[in-house]
């Protein structure tokens, strides 16, 4: 059977949400799209980039008549949008979202799912350090993972649609209960995140001799930094939604750092070599 959704409404057409709309058009797996957003000026983007059949500020009259929405705004405001658009939405709708938390946010939506109209948490591995419309793009998804966390409460075939749907822009589709896609998450997502926020923070702080050492960096400290460039109100959110886990990732981190500290200060010739020789193997072992 082919897969074809009627009306796709799109909360919050920045990257992610912008690139999901724009890949299912691709497909031909969508009939119409309709945009809902903020200011006006991005939508008016998505609009005239084609990513959207429709636009509107009125989140209410958006999603009526749609058969999926799909919600990408930052974490913390996923709750308020969905309980905003509960009343307006059609039976049968399928409410999905693509937040990079998950425990918090299935927990609240799954709650304020309107008989009739099922939610299922999202997340799809994919991204860079661009926001809005017009950093979007259609092949974001292809050969990236989506993990989708269902509960005992998720409707089966409301996660099969969804399932499809990553499937059909490109992406692996995984399954993980909520809580342990965050903390997993925590570790290799949100800790990266703030430690290049803390780096490129400490290092452009600490230049208070005005010698403007960050005129001087060149390609490591520019990698490793690279996210740091990242929205700030989006990792304000994940950072205060996955505060547990995160709190967890941070104090390892710190015990790594102190312990590095140490051995330097030591003058710790053969603690060094095996630190750094037990971090180099554990990279290499992923690139490989
Ligand atoms: P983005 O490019 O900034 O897009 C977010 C969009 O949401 C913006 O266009 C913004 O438009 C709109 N918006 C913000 N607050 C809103 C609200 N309260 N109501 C309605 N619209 C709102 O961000 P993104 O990178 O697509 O991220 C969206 C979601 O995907 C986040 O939950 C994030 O955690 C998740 N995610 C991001 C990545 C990544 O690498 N970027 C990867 C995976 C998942 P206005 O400013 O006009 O409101």
């Amino acid at each position: 059977m082919t897969f074809m959704i009627n009306r796709l409404a799109i909360i919050g057409v920045g990257l992610i949400g912008g690139s999901l709309a724009r890949v299912l058009r691709e497909a031909g797996a969508v009939r119409s799209v309709v945009g809902i957003g903020r200011s006006l000026a991005n939508l008016e983007e998505a609009l005239a980039l084609g990513i959207c059949d429709e636009i509107t500020q009125d989140a209410l009259k958006g999603v009526e008549g749609a058969d999926m929405v799909f919600i990408s705004v930052p974490v913390c405001a996923i709750p308020a949008v969905v309980a905003e658009i509960a009343p307006a939405l059609a039976p049968g709708c399928i409410v999905t979202d693509g937040g990079s938390v998950k425990a918090a946010i299935v927990r609240e939506c799954e709650a304020l799912m309107p008989a009739g109209c099922h939610f299922v948490g999202g997340h799809p591995i994919a991204g860079t350090e661009h926001s809005g419309a017009a950093a979007s793009f259609a092949s974001l998804y292809r050969g990236k993972r989506c993990i989708l966390t269902p509960t005992d409460q998720t409707d089966r075939a409301a996660l099969e649609t969804v399932d499809r749907l990553w499937r059909l822009a490109g992406a692996a589709v995984c399954a993980m209960e909520p809580g342990h896609h965050d903390r997993i998450f925590a570790e290799i997502s949100h800790l990266p995140h703030m430690a290049a926020y803390a780096l490129v923070h400490a290092v452009g702080t600490a230049d208070v001799e005005g010698e403007n050492v960050l005129s001087y960096t060149a390609g490591g400290f520019r990698d490793f930094t690279r996210i740091a460039s990242s929205d700030p109100a989006m990792w304000r959110d994940i950072a205060l939604m996955n505060r547990e886990a995160l709190l967890a990732s941070i104090d390892g981190f710190s015990g790594s750092l102190a312990e590095l500290r140490r051995r330097i200060d030591h003058g710790d010739q053969a603690g060094l070599t095996d630190f750094f020789t037990i971090a180099k193997q554990f990279r290499d072992g992923i690139i490989s």
